[in-house]
């Protein structure tokens, strides 16, 4: 199975699945390095509002008018928003800030 680069180390440690899951705003972690990434914010927001639209538009035409059609452009726009969702960038994030209590 073919990997995608990681931001971090440029090594090829990140899955298709993992690039999907950053998609629906989930932080990620390289197989190489083990640090940590995501789809960039500002992105996700846009392509979330996509999904919006599409449901909100389509479902609610569907909603008013019954037909089926409505239905099947929701079904095939948020198919179509699934396999761009792979192609977002993804970006590297900082280590965890150390949670250590100091007294
Ligand atoms: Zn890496």
């Amino acid at each position: 199975m073919s990997q995608l680069p990681c931001p971090h180390c440029k090594d090829h440690g990140i899955s298709w699945w993992q690039k999907y899951k950053a998609a629906k705003w989930a932080i990620i972690y390289c197989e190489k390095c083990g640090k940590r990434s995501c789809s960039h914010p500002f992105i996700l927001v846009f392509y979330t509002m996509l999904y919006v639209w599409d449901v909100m538009l389509f479902g609610y035409l569907f909603y008013l008018t019954g037909n089926w059609w409505y239905a099947l452009t929701l079904l095939a726009g948020w198919i179509i928003l699934d396999i761009f969702s792979v192609y977002l960038p993804v970006c590297a994030m900082k280590p965890k800030a150390p949670t250590t209590t100091q007294s």
